[in-house]
């Protein structure tokens, strides 16, 4: 299979193009009714067709049968004169040689009629690469352009030509492929090669080639090159493309928000021996979050413990370039991470501490005032109650974010706990701060002082409204406890998640 497939399958017809069904019926129909444009522009992203389309529209407005079937015939004189490369189709490559000689050339020959066809077809690849001088010579054909020809420009980056040109052309954006575009176009592609590949494999191409078609037909090239029969399967796919099994990638996600720096480690180390990238490894992690956390957020919900690994995966990726050792760049990231996680975690130990030896001083020397009201919990619960009562309708959110908050009541101050510094932000605005001033008022009948803090360990109202009975002061050495196990993460993850 000296041909890669990707010349061997380019479409022929507008037909056989999969995708682009935003851009194919116009192009068509506007052959079809004699309306061809003098300038076209097709841009999109790399590998979506566009040069492809542009040689089915230099057959298609030469075509003597086009006009009859709307299907190129392949046979006629003019289609057998393109397939041997006509001189009246000219393609040019902005990208190696910047066009100006070209262009000059276009200019010069443009008002002579085409040699043999019934149109001559000037198909520019990149021409977003043209010079200034280029594209000033080429403007000049385009605000005379004589009957007999068709401009074909095709870009990656439309918006670096220049206005006057893109005033004076027909433009179409073209997509990368959808999954089942893609794929539809590989199965077919696989049949007639004589292969079988399941689903999941060709899923598998497409999430590697990013949409686009030339890429995924590459590397489906590359599979069936490598592959030792017939047959497949999507541990095939995965060596070929040198990435890792799916279920390693969520195994290693559930690692990092268990925050089992040992597991992760020992996943890296694996992938590694195992001759895999793990810089690939990475980057499929990153696509698997990207996806959830796009689905999360139509869900109204953000997970932040996923978006930070997204940020650290995104950092490290700059990081690791320089690097012959990357396992060891990306460990120590690893570590880094974690380390400053615990920091946060000692922290918010710290004011727990703090806490509870308020609770015992105040229950030991009972001569001295009290600071903390022995406030019923079902005084707790009512308060939680009014805050969401009152949020209803003005701060939609509010109810969420009390419902992961940690309240706790002194004798004049309400103490917000929340482990999210945005959550608290929200909570300081002043409409939330009012709504926590008004159930005070209407829960304990006068106004309280409000103070804000992060924390790690999260006591949901919730869970307070369901075991009333269990005095506060356990519940916050319960937490203590939990976190001074911090020390060892795997212990910690048993407690917390
Ligand atoms: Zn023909």
């Amino acid at each position: 299979m000296a041909e890669v497939l990707y010349r061997k399958y380019r479409p022929i017809n507008f037909s056989e193009v999969e995708g682009q069904e935003h851009v194919v019926p116009i192009l068509k129909e506007s052959i079809l009714q004699g309306k061809v444009s003098h300038a076209y522009l097709f841009c999109g992203p790399r590998g979506c067709g566009k040069t492809t389309i542009a040689r089915i529209m230099a057959k298609a407005v030469n075509c003597k049968n086009f006009q009859k079937t709307g299907d190129i015939c392949n046979e006629c004189e003019y289609c057998t004169a393109i397939n041997n490369s006509s001189v009246d189709v000219i393609e040019m490559d902005a990208a190696s040689n910047r066009g100006i000689e070209e262009i000059r050339a276009v200019r010069d020959t443009v008002n002579f009629v085409p040699n043999f066809l019934a149109k001559k077809i000037y198909i520019i690849d990149e021409a977003h690469m043209l010079t200034k001088e280029a594209f000033n010579a080429l403007l000049k054909t385009l605000e005379e352009p004589p009957e007999h020809i068709v401009f074909i420009m095709a870009t990656t980056e439309a918006h670096k030509l220049p206005v006057t040109i893109l005033s004076r052309v027909t433009r179409f954006d073209f997509k990368l492929g959808t999954e089942k575009e893609v794929i539809k176009k590989l199965s077919k592609i696989t049949k007639a090669e004589g292969y079988k590949i399941d689903t999941d494999g060709l899923k598998l191409i497409y999430k590697a080639s990013g949409g686009s078609f030339r890429d995924s037909e590459s590397l489906l090239t590359k599979i069936i090159l490598t592959s030792a029969d017939n047959e497949i399967t999507t541990e095939d796919v995965l060596n070929a493309l040198g990435i890792s099994d799916l279920k390693l990638v969520e195994e290693f996600i559930e690692y990092f928000q268990k925050e089992d720096l040992n597991a992760i480690t020992a996943s890296l180390k694996s992938i590694s021996d195992n001759d895999g990238n793990v810089v690939n490894f990475l980057e499929q992690i990153l696509q698997v979050m990207s996806e959830r956390l796009v689905e999360d957020s139509k869900k109204g919900l953000l997970n932040n413990k996923l978006l930070d690994l997204a940020n650290l995966i995104i950092g490290l990726k700059s990081d690791v370039r320089d690097f012959n050792d990357k396992l060891t760049v990306i460990n120590l990231e690893f570590l880094k991470y974690f380390s400053k996680e615990a920091k946060t975690i000692t922290s918010t130990e710290t004011i727990i501490t703090q806490v509870v030896s308020t609770k015992e001083t105040s229950k030991s020397a009972s001569a001295e005032p009290s600071k903390i009201v022995e406030l019923k919990p079902a005084e707790i619960s009512s308060f939680i109650s009014k805050l969401i009562e009152l949020s209803e309708g003005v701060l939609p959110r509010l109810k969420g974010i009390i419902n992961t908050s940690k309240i706790e009541i002194e004798t004049s101050e309400i103490k917000i706990g929340n482990p999210y510094k945005f959550n608290i932000a929200y909570m300081s605005k002043k409409e939330a701060r009012d709504i926590f001033m008004n159930a005070a008022e209407s829960v304990y009948g006068k106004k309280l002082g409000l103070s804000f803090s992060i924390i790690s360990d999260v006591v949901p109202a919730a869970t307070k409204k369901e075991s009333p009975e269990k005095p506060n002061s356990d519940k916050i050495v319960e937490s203590k406890k939990k976190l001074d196990r911090s020390q060892d993460n795997s212990s910690l993850v048993e407690e917390l998640f």
